[in-house]
């Protein structure tokens, strides 16, 4: 046995561990402190009541014979499918068949293993900086890696590939940054995707955040991108499911993979939990819908006072508006660690280290707006202080 040696040189999860280890160390030797965490990327609200009323009338019908249920289908149940294909894509011009959506489990566990679909020899394009998923799974794959450098200078938008790119992930609304693509900025990466015979790997995590006109909510509002390109998506920071796990992902026929892809899952995962499929479904209920977007305009309103109170105390910043993130330029003199523990210590506030999503993330800290007000004013505050 020799074992994969890619993911063995992977180093540990050592933005996150490294996080947690110094944010640890700050306690223990200050245990008066109150530590505000405006790093995470994770949801801190709870759901709401109808979608915990669906979750509990899909636990009850496990209770009874009449309406247990066992293995779904493979792809998700086709109601839900439905709601996705009415309510996300329809309103917005797009007509999918119900072969095309898979219901995933989460965006995390497709974007990993979709890179099955694809010969080893592939090359991948992927942005720098980035979520650490793109990086880690193609290279557990084997596969040759050009970075796209996301810049302030580029608006954080890289320029097209300049060797082939046979796989290219794309992620807007962007995580760190919290950059987003217009539809013409769009287009160049169908346009060059079908040029090169590359495929997109769209990764729509964020959609919800999506305020501003002119930014397509899904790639295939752009023409001739359902040869191109498969879209994950994800119900964990649009409805606040990280725990629940739900997802979905669009493989259209198109791009010849459906079918490949159908085969892989039939094998490899047995379909999404029930309860947690009904939970989504909940969420195209108006009440659903209500609630998901009393979450939503929260995490959005601390966006924006994040984005004024750093602004007004003159850091450089970005994102914010159609992201729940802001990428916030370091001052000189430090870089994203430095920065970083100068925060922990004179302020008892954690963000997270720009270079951690990449080397093109150095000089830079993401904060999160997946926190209260009363946290992002206090932290504003401290902050104030230490100009
Ligand atoms: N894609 C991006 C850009 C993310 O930031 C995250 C999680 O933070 C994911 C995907 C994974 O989401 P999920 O919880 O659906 O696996």
């Amino acid at each position: 046995m020799q074992v994969n040696s890619e993911l063995q040189q992977l180093n540990g999860n050592y933005l996150f561990t490294e996080i947690v280890r110094r944010t640890q160390a700050y306690q223990a030797q200050h245990p008066e402190a109150k530590v505000l965490r405006l790093g995470v990327g994770d949801v801190t609200r709870p759901l709401p009541l109808t979608i915990i009323d669906a979750m509990h009338r899909a636990v009850e019908e496990m209770a009874h014979a009449k309406t247990f249920r066992g293995y779904g289908p493979e792809a998700g149940y086709g109601w839900l499918k439905q709601c996705i294909i009415e309510h996300d894509y329809r309103p917005r011009g797009v007509e999918l068949t119900p072969e095309e959506v898979f219901i995933s489990d989460g965006a995390g566990s497709d974007l990993g293993n979709l890179s099955e679909l694809f010969d080893r020899a592939n090359s991948v394009a992927i942005l720098d900086p980035a979520y650490p998923a793109y990086v880690d799974t193609s290279r557990m794959a084997g596969r040759k890696i050009q970075y796209l450098p996301c810049v302030a200078e580029n608006g954080f938008v890289p320029e097209l590939p300049k060797e082939q790119a046979d796989i290219i992930y794309l992620c807007y609304p962007n995580n760190p940054t919290g950059a987003v693509l217009t539809r013409e900025q769009l287009r160049l990466w169908v346009e060059y995707a079908r040029s090169h015979h590359s495929i997109i790997i769209f990764d729509a995590a964020y959609e919800s955040f999506i305020e501003e006109k002119d930014i397509p909510h899904t790639i295939y509002e752009i023409e001739g991108a359902k040869e191109v390109a498969i879209e994950v998506c994800s119900y964990s920071k649009s409805a606040g499911f990280t725990a629940v796990r739900c997802g979905w992902t669009v493989v259209p026929k198109q791009t010849g993979l459906q079918a490949m892809w159908m085969r892989r899952q039939c094998t490899k995962f047995n379909g999404t939990s029930y309860i947690a499929q009904r939970a989504a479904e909940a969420t195209y209920t108006p009440a659903g819908k209500a609630g998901l977007q009393a979450n939503l305009t929260h995490y959005k309103n601390t966006a924006k006072l994040l984005l004024k109170g750093l602004s007004t105390m003159g850091y450089e910043v970005y994102g914010g508006k159609n992201a729940p993130y802001i990428w916030c330029r370091v001052p000189k003199g430090y870089d994203s660690w430095s920065f970083f523990d100068h925060l922990l210590e004179r302020c008892q506030v954690v963000c997270t280290p720009g270079v951690g999503f990449g080397p093109a993330g150095e000089g830079f800290v993401r904060f999160s707006a997946f926190s209260n007000r009363e946290d992002v004013e206090e932290a504003l505050k401290r902050m104030e202080h230490i100009k």
